[in-house]
């Protein structure tokens, strides 16, 4: 998969975060992501530079499907940076609104994605260190729910929740 092709799967996504809250930074993507804890990363010199990360065995393995799962997921991390610096939570409530309104109409490739996550029986949680994921077990995700338990990052100390 060429960065020509993740460009494509990004232009739609771009388009709207410009059309909605006048975002025209500049955005580099690197190929360049390994191991388990993290699928997607977005990074930063200041409001008009910004580089988005990818897993490079996640890209190859799903392909469209990934990217448009990970895609406005770090684009959202962009603008919530372009409006709103380091005020607010990574996975906050502004975050939450921004990315709700990204979705185009691949709800359906998006949950295929979802799908295999689930399959391997592993939950997203995430903390307040940017892009970190946590995955959880069913039984730990189900006492969370019931809130008979909480978990704690172990390098940000925040109670970590669903994303
Ligand atoms: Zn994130
Ligand atoms: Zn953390």
């Amino acid at each position: 998969m060429q960065i020509k092709q993740v460009r494509k799967v990004f232009e739609p996504y771009f388009l709207k975060a410009k059309e909605l809250y006048g975002f025209n930074s500049n955005i580099d993507f690197k190929i360049d992501l390994k191991g388990y804890s993290t699928i997607g990363q977005c990074i930063w010199r200041d409001k008009k530079n910004f580089t988005i990360r990818l897993h490079l065995l996640l890209l190859e393995k799903y392909g469209d499907s990934y990217l448009h799962d990970v895609l406005p997921h770090e684009l959202a991390h962009a603008v919530v940076y372009y409006l709103y610096k380091n005020r607010v939570k990574a996975h906050g409530k502004e975050w939450k609104r921004i990315l709700k309104s990204f979705t185009l109409v691949d709800s359906k490739v998006k949950y295929e994605v979802l799908q295999k996550i689930r399959e391997s029986k592993r939950y997203r949680y995430g903390c307040k260190c940017k892009d970190k994921v946590h995955f959880i077990s069913t039984i730990l995700h189900n006492k969370i729910e019931k809130k008979s338990a909480t978990y704690l990052c172990k390098v940000c100390k925040d109670t970590i929740c669903l994303i």
